[in-house]
Parts: C-alpha cells; structure tokens; sequence
C-alpha cells in the first residue's frame, strides 16, 4: 500500500513537472478547442437543389463528384417514381424528374437527400399543426424507406413558412428547415429551422464575380446556395423559356455550374451538405473538452449532452503539442502526424477519448 502510494505520488510529480514546462516553454501548449468548422476551414458552403429536376443528376452530379463536392438534394413526394418521368404543377411546363434509383444512387454516394413537400405547395399557413406534421411525415417516411436513412433537412416547398409550419418541422422530427432569404447565415444560426439560402436564378445571376464574392463573404459564416436546373443552351426547355421570354428559369449552364463548383473547390470553405454542417455546428455548440498530460502522452476527451447516434459528424479538434511527431489513436483520423508550429488538428467523435503520444 505505501509501495503503491509513492508510485501513484512519484507518477503525479512527473505530470506536474511535465504541465509546468509545458507552460514555461509557450503559454499555448496543452490548451485544446473546437474548430469552428470542420478542418479548421475559414467557412461553411452548402449546395441545395429543390425539385429532384432530372438535368442534377445528368450534369451537376458528375460536376460535383468530379471536386468530390457533395450536396443536398430535396424531392418532392409525388414528382419520384420508379422511373425518371415528367411532371409539373397545374399548368406548368413538364420537367423530366428524378427516379428512386437517382436517389438511391446519390444517397450512396454521399448526398444529402431532403424533403421538399409530398406535393409541390405551399405548407398552409392556416392548416392546423397536427395535419403539416402529418404532411411532413409523409414525405420523410417515403424517403427513408426508399433510403433506408433518417431525413433531417426541409427545404419549404417555395420557402414558405412560419412559427406554426416550423414547429411542426420540428415536431415531424427534422432538425434543419431551409428557406430564401438571399443571404447567408451566422456561424451559429439563430433558428437553424429557418436557414437562409441564396437562390440561383439563371446563368448569370449571380454571376461568377457574386458566386467569388459570396465565397469570401462565406468565411466565419455558412453560405446555402439554392439550385434548381441544368438545361443544356439547346435543350427543349431552354428554348421554351427563351419563346416566352423567361428571365427567372432558375436554370444554369451546365459549363458554368463546373466553374462554380470549381471556384469553390478552391476555396478555403468547407463545402458539406445541410445536415453535416448543421450536425458539427450543434455539436461545436454542445461539447466540452478536457485534456490530461502525463509523461510523453496528452489524452484528449469530449463531452457531449447531444445523442450521439444522432449527432454523429466528427469534430476538428485544435491543441497545441510540444512535439515534433505523434501517434494518435481512438479519432476519426487515426495515425501518425507529423506536427507543424506547435499546432496539431484531428477529427474525433463528440463523446471520445484520444490518446496523443511523443513518437520519434
Ligand atoms: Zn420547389
């Protein structure tokens, strides 16, 4: 008993020693925190797309999995069939939409897949809460059973909401409510059910200096970008909208949606669909850290009041290391990392334990 007393006294002296040279050598070392933004990048992109409008996944998804971009594309109910077919609303002009295997087949790949409405309208303002939960029950149910996964992004069917439609977005079990507003939204929202995005209304507008412009607004903050088509210049559609003189055709050039996704490619953005930035921005929000050093070894733990078989996007975790090399284990991003000017990040899940060890 005394035998293990000094040891447990001798152990305790190290780690102290250990702290306090840490300290002498730079105030820095040993404080660990929370990136704002996954990787530590300077800011927040997500692409949406409404409408499941077949030209996404004919032109913008293949530009998208060619900058490993991924998005967030809403459907609506009754437009997604067992094959691609055309559909529109009442005296509108068809537009040629998704099937559940496009779905399926971006889900699998990493999309996001939203709800946008089991019919195209406008959640009713005076509809009695219990009736929009039902509604919004019935386009995520769909969805998960074709996906087999939780669907936690409404985009409002023509961005029309209000306090009784968002509290039953909340009730109908969504975590993220997106509409317009044309600007972009805090590092932390005030109500993430009432997300701005910024629409894309044709080839030109916004135009790539705005698409730049927007990008470096985005930084400290996250940016939604809208989209609805792709219509090649020659297509049926594009010349339809050009007899009738259409300015709004919420179509962009499938050659200009490439240097858009180019432009934020190289940015310093991350570029996530809705529900990861979300996710991370709530669990940034509702995690704690604590850090113990000892010897050659930091352990770095987080704790989290989120559910985390809900919560479940890694967090960048930044801490300063006295270290030139290290060994990490029980991250996201497990290995050994050579360390840069002091400063170390790696991804771990809310509710974690990591152990950082000095290697040679
Ligand atoms: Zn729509």
């Amino acid at each position: 008993m005394v035998f293990k007393q000094t040891r447990y006294l001798f152990l305790l002296s190290i780690c102290l020693l250990t702290l306090q040279s840490f300290k002498h050598n730079n105030q820095k070392v040993g404080q660990a925190e929370i990136c704002e933004w996954y990787n530590n990048k300077a800011g927040a992109v997500s692409i949406s797309f409404d409408d499941a409008g077949y030209s996404q996944f004919e032109y913008a998804y293949p530009i998208m999995q060619k900058y490993g971009i991924k998005g967030t594309f809403s459907l609506v109910g009754e437009w997604t069939n067992d094959v691609p077919s055309y559909s529109s609303e009442t005296d509108m002009f068809q537009i040629k939409k998704m099937c559940w295997d496009n779905i399926v087949e971006l889900h699998k790949n990493g999309h996001e897949i939203a709800a946008h409405g089991y019919r195209h309208i406008k959640y009713g303002r005076e509809d009695h809460k219990d009736s929009l939960i039902l509604q919004m029950l019935q386009i995520k149910n769909l969805i998960e059973s074709k996906t087999n996964a939780e669907v936690y992004t409404m985009h409002y069917p023509y961005s029309y909401t209000s306090t009784k439609i968002i509290n039953a977005t909340k009730e109908a079990g969504y975590l993220f409510g997106r509409t317009a507003g044309d600007s972009n939204n805090l590092s932390t929202p005030s109500n993430f059910f009432l997300l701005a995005s910024v629409p894309i209304l044709n080839s030109t507008q916004p135009s790539m200096k705005d698409i730049d412009t927007y990008v470096e607004n985005a930084k400290g903050r996250w940016l939604i970008l809208m989209y609805h088509h792709f219509f090649t210049d020659q297509s049926k559609e594009m010349t339809i909208m050009r007899h009738h003189k259409v300015t709004n055709t919420y179509s962009v050039l499938p050659e200009l949606f490439d240097q858009q996704m180019e432009i934020l490619h190289k940015s310093d953005c991350w570029i996530a669909p809705i529900a990861h930035v979300g996710k991370y921005t709530h669990e940034r929000n509702n995690t704690g850290i604590s850090t113990k050093y000892c010897g050659k070894s930091i352990t770095v733990s987080t704790q989290t009041s989120l559910n985390t078989k809900v919560y479940d996007h890694a967090l960048s975790i930044k801490i300063e290391i006295p270290w030139s090399k290290v060994k990490i284990e029980g991250s996201s991003s497990d290995g050994t990392y050579v360390v840069q000017n002091n400063t170390l990040i790696f991804n771990t899940m809310p509710g974690s334990t990591v152990k950082i060890r000095k290697v040679k």
